[in-house]
């Protein structure tokens, strides 16, 4: 797949830079949309562009989703060379054995309550479900009819507001999702920015959540949104199967910077 200039014009560049991070959303990114998250896979080019990048000098790469760290470990398949961020930006995978994630007392009821109010919202809405992560909750409205799923969005954001307080609402396609953190993947960024010490940083994702992302990018970093919808970002794909050529293209690239190395 050949890319539009501009985009590899902008790569180029990029390859060029100290260190580098690819930090990259997995669902509707690496991996295509499911109906069933558990069974998302990434493209088999994507995981090897992946795979190619993480073992480059001077290059990390991340995974920065809104799954819990646990799942995404568990659907992505990506080696202890690839750094991950769970939970929006509230939970992190920077070395093996780093602490996992630590809530208050007082979060973890509101974590509980919160989870009662969207179990009781799906059993009455058909389709709608409920996935549990450690610091919030998200309803998945992917697989109900048009009507139940607007009704549902109304009624859970009208309860959660109502009965709890502390919580962050993070709306995205399909799905409403609720949290005791503020954090966002704009912080996962900068915090994984810091944490390798990256000159340069690439960023793509397909949702709202990946706008986070996109609007802490610095000159000479390149975000690239993928699918419709308004956008920070300035490169736009079609698909995950466009992301998996812009990762072969930056494998190449940046293989002939640090390739010696
Ligand atoms: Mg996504």
């Amino acid at each position: 797949m050949t890319l539009e200039r501009p985009l590899d014009t902008a790569l180029s560049r990029l390859a060029g830079t100290g260190v580098l991070l690819v930090a990259l959303d997995f669902d509707g990114n690496v991996s295509p949309h499911v109906d069933d998250p558990a069974g998302a896979r990434p493209l088999p080019e994507a995981a090897r562009a992946i795979e190619q990048l993480a073992s480059l000098a001077r290059t990390s790469v991340a995974l920065v989703s809104g799954r819990a760290i646990d799942s995404l470990v568990e659907v992505s398949g990506v080696g202890d060379d690839v750094l991950l961020s769970g939970s929006h930006g509230g939970e992190y995978r920077m070395e093996v054995g780093a602490p996992p994630l630590s809530l208050s007392d007082e979060e973890l009821e509101v974590v509980a309550r919160l989870g009662d109010i969207l179990r009781e919202v799906a059993a009455q809405h058909p389709g709608t479900e409920v996935e549990s992560k450690p610091a919030g909750h998200a309803l998945h409205l992917r697989n109900a009819d048009a009507e139940t799923a607007i009704d549902a969005q109304h009624v859970v954001r009208r309860r959660v507001l109502n009965e709890l307080s502390g919580i962050t609402a993070r709306p995205g396609k399909d799905v409403e999702e609720f949290s005791v953190l503020a954090a966002t993947k704009g912080d996962a960024i900068a915090r994984l920015r810091d944490h390798v010490g990256a000159t340069g940083v690439f960023y793509s994702g397909d949702d709202l959540t990946d706008e986070d992302a996109f609007r802490v990018l610095l000159d000479g970093d390149v975000g690239v949104k993928v699918g419709a919808g308004d956008t920070l970002a300035p490169f736009r794909v079609p698909s995950p199967d466009a992301i998996a050529a812009v990762l072969t293209r930056l494998v190449e690239l940046r293989g002939a910077v640090v390739g010696g190395e």
